[in-house]
């Protein structure tokens, strides 16, 4: 199978570049004198959405590199990852294997379907045989299955993810330099939180980049605690800075639960005001999260926060949304 050519770096930069800061429409923030302004990463593509697009791109050139014509990772039934890579390998001529969580259901998710569309193989693993796909024998399985792959972990989350990510955080800073209060995002592996810190990185500025995590058990403290991961990923890259902070409890319940009623009246007037739409599992979360520290007077009057929406609205289907 012949590769064609991947994005290049220059054109990768001008998307980036191209994405602008818009201020939003949000009666709370006013009302609350902060000026709000939110990057639509969701518009960078339509199928590669949001940050997948930044966390994949160098993961794809350094497959090419490798001379590698297959691209394997994983992930669950409703995964943006899963989604943005078949249909990143589709685009650039890789093939895909998708290594999906649970046994194959009757019924294909929506994601899944789409995935497999493109012409990702889709490899199921139960779910306590997925705990350990680190062990050798899933791998090898895979291997003994597939041949040979280029294997990017669960959300795109290397280092090559954080290397795309920085470049986020980069062009946000080309664009308001220091002239914020906070960056916000939601938070999963928090590889993107790693990446955009680097790029607004300056030494004594203020600024910070708060990371709303959606998950439940994240716990800032401890060995498995999402904060040593993130000292853990900075460090994989060198890029150790300490202007990111991360937020904890408004998780709704936990990582791809149903949403409780009061979020869920909140995301929809939050659409009608905003007049764009959010992702349930992500992007809803952290504007919550936001909406309660307004309340609170987290930030003075006069603040600037831009919000990161880092897209996955395919994921809006696994909830009727
Ligand atoms: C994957 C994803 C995230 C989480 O990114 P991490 O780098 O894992 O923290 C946030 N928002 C959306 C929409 C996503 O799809």
């Amino acid at each position: 199978m012949n590769l064609i050519e991947l994005l290049s770096e220059d054109a990768f930069l001008t998307k980036a570049e191209n994405i602008s800061l818009q201020p939003l429409n949000w009666s709370l923030a006013r009302a609350k004198g902060v000026e709000v302004l939110i990057r639509r990463e969701d518009l960078i593509d339509e199928y590669v959405s949001g940050n997948k697009f930044y966390k994949l791109f160098y993961n794809l050139h350094a497959a090419k590199e490798a001379g590698q014509k297959q691209l394997l990772s994983f992930g669950g039934a409703y995964s943006n990852h899963i989604y943005a890579l078949a249909a990143a390998a589709k685009t650039y001529g890789f093939n895909a294997v998708g290594v999906i969580r649970g046994e194959r259901p009757k019924q294909l998710s929506a994601t899944l379907r789409d995935a497999e569309a493109w012409g990702m193989k889709l490899h199921f693993v139960s779910r306590s045989d997925y705990r350990e796909r680190g062990a050798e024998d899933l791998s090898a399985l895979l291997s003994s299955t597939y041949g040979e792959f280029f294997e990017i972990p669960e959300g795109g989350a290397n280092s090559y993810g954080i290397q795309g990510t920085k470049v986020l955080g980069s062009a946000i800073y080309r664009q308001v330099k220091s002239d914020y209060t906070s960056v916000c995002l939601a938070c999963g592996t928090a590889n993107t939180l790693v990446g955009v810190a680097a790029g607004l990185w300056q030494v004594g500025s203020d600024g910070k980049v708060l990371g709303f995590s959606v998950l439940k058990d994240s716990g800032i403290d401890g060995a498995q605690g999402l904060g040593s991961q993130i000292i853990h990923h900075q460090k994989s890259t060198g890029d150790v800075t300490s202007n990111w902070r991360l937020i904890n409890g408004f998780h709704g319940g936990g990582y791809g639960k149903k949403l409780p009623a009061d979020m869920l009246k909140f995301m929809h007037e939050f659409e009608r005001e905003s007049k764009f739409k959010l992702d349930p599992v992500y992007t809803v979360k952290m504007c919550w999260g936001v909406a309660q520290l307004l309340k609170k007077d987290y930030w003075p009057r006069g603040s600037r926060l831009i919000l990161i929406h880092t897209g996955g609205l395919q994921g809006r289907r696994g909830f009727n949304l």
